[in-house]
């Protein structure tokens, strides 16, 4: 199994198991999922790459130019805005790589300037990549100080003639002093300005700047078991909570009655409605909120089955007690970082949500990040069932609901 001995890890600091067997790796990952998470319940097996290497669909590519007239291409030395001369990342899709090391003759040859952040001169301050895995279209991202690029037509041309299978590039203006990668402005300067890829066989739009799961094979086998964690007949309302581009509920909106969806990044809003109008989903309803604000401060009526993918972050006290009020038989988890979900299945238990099942899946090997998608039900009590009997009463700034009668 790969082992993968990068020449660059010690100073790139991307990978936190370089030099380690992928076999080892998930192991290691196994352990601290089931010590972490065991006393919920016991984690399954966790779903490793079939192949790990060459997996990442996104790349995002530091240039510098040097007295001599020469040019590097890689990434920032860890903790640090160095750049670390990297030829191939072990871990980055075998298209991107290439394109970066083309891109760096390129700015030789057209005499364009790599923007230095300390003086504020130049013109290219990163290039991104990114890659529809399934479809086989690539974007070229060409983030710059200035949107004026000189000899822009015959760059698109000499950057095509070597590499056909792009079929976008954007100029993406970035005139902050800033260490965020992308700026607001985005101007095609070749084909659409976004690319598709397919999931679980259906479209979804990549434009700049909108989030997208960067290992695609890892992600059908993530939402797949999401999906069949979820158990749809076609009878069911589904929330889909930090929804990003819409991805899970799109997917889960052709086994459901029907689906709402909210996210709070406008673009990634913007993308969704694009994928469910290119997917021809007519079930499915989407909000820009902050799904704390939207789960806590609206009317939202039965919903049967909630998935919820926070960001590292996990989620909040105040949005898993709305949604156990809410009172949907399971809750599908789908996590990023192992400890804030523990801290928030805690919460989901103590609100009468028990864990069932935690499935881990490798989707980014070389690091230490594992995935985890966990399945909660509903625990219904076996001696007295639960019956609660509501009213409901306007006050003219929406309803009042207040428990009347709750059987012992
Ligand atoms: N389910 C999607 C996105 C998961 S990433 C997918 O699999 O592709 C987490 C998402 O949560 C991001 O899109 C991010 O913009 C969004 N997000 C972060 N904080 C949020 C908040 N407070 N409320 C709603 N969405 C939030």
């Amino acid at each position: 199994m790969a082992k993968a001995g990068c020449p660059y890890a010690s100073k790139c600091g991307g990978c936190d198991y370089q030099g380690i067997d992928y076999i080892e790796q998930l192991r290691i990952k196994q352990d601290h999922i089931d010590g972490l998470l065991g006393s919920f319940c016991k984690p399954q097996k966790i779903i490793g790459m079939k192949d790990p290497l060459y997996y990442r669909c996104k790349a995002t590519v530091e240039y510098t130019h040097l007295k001599d007239g020469s040019y590097i291409s890689g990434v920032y030395e860890k903790n640090s805005h160095r750049i670390v001369k990297v030829d191939e990342c072990l871990i980055t899709d075998k298209h991107a790589n290439d394109i970066a090391m083309t891109i760096r003759a390129l700015l030789k040859s057209f005499k364009i300037k790599t923007y230095n952040e300390d003086t504020g001169y130049g013109l290219l301050r990163h290039v991104q990549i990114r890659v529809g895995k399934n479809t086989g279209e690539v974007m070229v991202i060409l983030v710059v100080a200035d949107p004026i690029f000189p000899s822009k037509n015959n760059f698109v041309k000499a950057l095509r003639a070597r590499h056909p299978e792009i079929t976008t590039v954007v100029l993406n203006v970035n005139d902050k002093h800033t260490t965020m990668v992308l700026g607001e402005r985005n101007i095609p300067i070749y084909g659409k300005g976004f690319i598709f890829d397919t999931l679980l066989g259906m479209k979804f739009k990549i434009s700049p700047g909108s989030f997208y799961q960067v290992n695609p094979v890892q992600t059908e086998v993530l939402y797949k078991t999401a999906v069949d964690y979820a158990g749809l007949t076609g009878n069911e309302t589904v929330l889909d909570a930090y929804s990003g581009t819409g991805t899970i509920g799109l997917i889960a909106a052709g086994s459901a009655r029907d689906v709402i969806s909210v996210e709070l990044n406008e673009n990634a809003v913007k993308d969704a409605i694009a994928n469910a109008k290119a997917n021809g989903v007519g079930n499915i309803r989407f909000y820009r909120a902050d799904a704390t604000e939207f789960m806590t401060s609206h009317e939202i009526g039965k919903v049967d089955v909630v998935f919820m993918d926070p960001p590292r972050t996990g989620s909040t006290p105040e949005f898993i007690d709305a949604v156990a009020k809410l009172k949907p038989s399971k809750v599908i988890y789908v996590s990023c970082d192992p400890e804030t979900l523990k801290r928030d299945l805690g919460i989901f238990a103590k609100k009468g949500y028990k864990t069932r099942r935690i499935q881990p899946v490798d989707m980014f090997g070389f690091t230490k990040h594992v995935e985890v998608c966990c399945l909660l039900e509903q625990l219904k009590s076996t001696n007295s069932p639960e019956k609660e009997v509501y009213y409901e009463s306007g006050n003219g700034q929406g309803f009042q609901r207040k428990c009347i009668y709750r059987s012992q």
